[in-house]
């Protein structure tokens, strides 16, 4: 049997059309949504590193292009000046000093600059502060550069003196005559202000995480956000690797921490050294959840529609089958008003309630005509024995004051014997007609077994059963009987619960009447005695 909406303990494990439908499509949107920001994401990380890189390519260009510019200026500033003191023989030491002074001041290349003699004897320097005058100089790269008489850039070194971090430049001194007198040097204290800083920015970390690091031809670092860091060899880096080889590009690499970056970089030609700008990809993991999270906003909005849809929709899919279950469940149990069948708009759901409910009214019919066979007597059309039990028993539960009369016919053995059992049961037939037709509509009439009838008057006393019974009896004894022969009946009458408690000692109490009836003379009535 089916069960109903109101929780048979089976329901439990069935699964609902709407929990169905609504898993179903929640599922398939789930998973195209799953596909579709995965699909997202990865090609939206990919544009975005190729974007990041190239960016971070186009500055480092620009970083190096603008160096390039700027070594070439230094080196030609170098040049024209080294050109300008070599031929100044008539200027006096404190003259060749101011000359530094302004040189080094109105260009800003240089933070200090240097006039050494031929021997290595440092003659004059800007600024004066330095108190270098005098002095030979010693570090290996200021002995190289004059050695070398001709323009030199130093790798980033420390000064035994001063403990700075220097980059040191130079132009030979040639006289006009072709002899060398020495070099004119420049230098760049590269852990503090200088000409870079003051072109670059001071190369700190910007919003996005993104810096930008130098690094000379052996690759150390010439400038860095961390100054800690720079003279560090950074040459193992394949990024530095590839500037070493004066390549420029990008890629993507690890960071000294290990870090994933996108890095772009480009060698600067006038002096070998290499840019590099990085972002970290943490950065652009952050911009993927934000622009993952903005598509899963717009999808959430369609989605919930979507679903509020079709649980709608489920509900109304499964209305017709809940009410037909409910339908069916109650024909067993009580006779049921079939409503008058809608069309639904889903096919399945409307033949099947179509079906079920022709069903449903077939089997009530037959429900009805069985039960009527059941009841009634087959001969007469009367209500039957079993049926007049049933009603008595009822009767006496309920306390419901009845008369009964028991009806006999008179010598019906002579006519079965006299015209034959067919023309007997014609006689019943019409002795049953007129019992019926002197009936009220609540009484109960039956044909309780070969010639013999039984009436129920509900609520009517025995003297008015009395009246109903002379009524009937007249009938038969006035009708006309099929037969030659005048038809009576006798009739015996008691009273619930005035002659009896009980069905058996009732029926009794309305047999001995009968018998008093049909002692007496027959075709009378008899009421029992209290
Ligand atoms: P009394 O006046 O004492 O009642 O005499 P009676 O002949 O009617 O009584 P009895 O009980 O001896 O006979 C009843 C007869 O009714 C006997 C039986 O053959 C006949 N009978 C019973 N059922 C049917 C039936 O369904 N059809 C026909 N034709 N006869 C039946
Ligand atoms: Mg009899
Ligand atoms: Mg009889």
């Amino acid at each position: 049997m089916l069960s109903t909406r109101s929780g048979k303990p089976r329901e439990k494990n069935k699964i609902s059309l709407t929990s169905l439908l609504t898993g179903l499509v929640t599922l398939a949107v789930l998973l195209t949504s799953t596909i579709l920001l995965i699909a997202s994401y990865e090609s939206k990380k990919q544009s975005l590193i190729e974007t990041t890189m190239h960016l971070n390519y186009s500055k480092a260009a620009r970083i190096s292009h603008t160096m390039d510019s700027l070594f070439q200026s230094m080196q030609s500033s170098l040049e024209y000046n080294a050109g300008m003191l070599a031929n100044s023989d008539t200027m006096m030491p404190e003259e060749v000093d101011r000359y530094l002074e302004v040189l080094r001041n109105s260009s800003n290349y240089f933070n200090s600059i240097s006039l050494v003699n031929a021997d290595g004897v440092v003659q004059n320097v800007a600024p004066s502060t330095l108190k270098t005058a005098g002095k030979k100089l010693t570090s290996k790269a200021g002995l190289e550069a004059l050695a070398l008489k001709a323009p030199f850039i130093s790798a980033p070194y420390m000064t035994s003196t001063t403990k700075r971090l220097i980059v040191f430049m130079s132009e030979p001194l040639i006289s006009r005559d072709g002899l060398y007198l020495g070099i004119l040097a420049g230098t760049l204290y590269l852990q503090e202000n200088n000409v870079m800083n003051l072109m670059f920015g001071n190369g700190g970390i910007d919003e996005m995480g993104s810096y930008y690091y130098i690094v000379d031809s052996d690759g150390h670092l010439l400038f860095h956000p961390d100054i800690t860091r720079i003279g560090e060899d950074v040459s193992s880096s394949q990024v530095v690797q590839k500037l070493m080889d004066r390549q420029s590009g990008e890629q993507q690499t690890l960071s000294s921490r290990g870090a994933e970056m996108l890095a772009g970089y480009s060698s600067v030609p006038a002096n070998g050294w290499g840019v590099v700008v990085v972002s970290p990809a943490d950065v652009m993991h952050k911009q993927l959840v934000s622009h993952l999270r903005t598509i899963i906003w717009y999808t959430l909005l369609p989605f919930m529609a979507l679903l509020l849809g079709v649980i709608l929709l489920a509900r109304r899919l499964a209305e017709p089958f809940v009410s037909l279950a409910d339908l069916v469940n109650k024909v067993g149990k009580e006779k049921v008003k079939l409503p008058s069948a809608k069309p639904h708009w889903n096919r399945e759901a409307d033949l099947l309630t179509n079906a079920v409910y022709l069903a449903v009214s077939n089997i009530q019919k037959k429900t009805d005509l069985l039960t009527q066979e059941a009841a009634t007597d087959p001969l007469t059309g009367l209500l039957n024995r079993r049926t007049l039990e049933l009603t008595l028993k009822e009767w006496i539960v309920q306390e419901h004051p009845f008369s009964l009369i028991v009806i006999d016919v008179d010598k019906f053995k002579f006519v079965n014997d006299t015209y034959g059992h067919l023309t007997g049961d014609q006689v019943l037939r019409h002795v049953a007609r007129m019992i019926s037709s002197s009936m009220r509509p609540d009484d109960v009439c039956c044909r309780y077994g070969g010639e013999e009838f039984v009436i129920l008057l509900s609520r009517t006393k025995p003297e008015d059963a009395f009246i109903v019974a002379e009524r009937v009896r007249t009938a038969v004894e006035n009708s006309n009987v099929p037969i030659p022969t005048r038809v009576t009946v006798s009739q015996g009458i008691a009273h619930y619960p005035t002659h009896a408690g009980s069905r058996e000692e009732l029926l009794e109490k309305a047999d001995q009447a009968l018998y008093l009836a049909k002692s007496s003379g027959r075709n009378r009535t008899v009421v029992a005695e209290e």
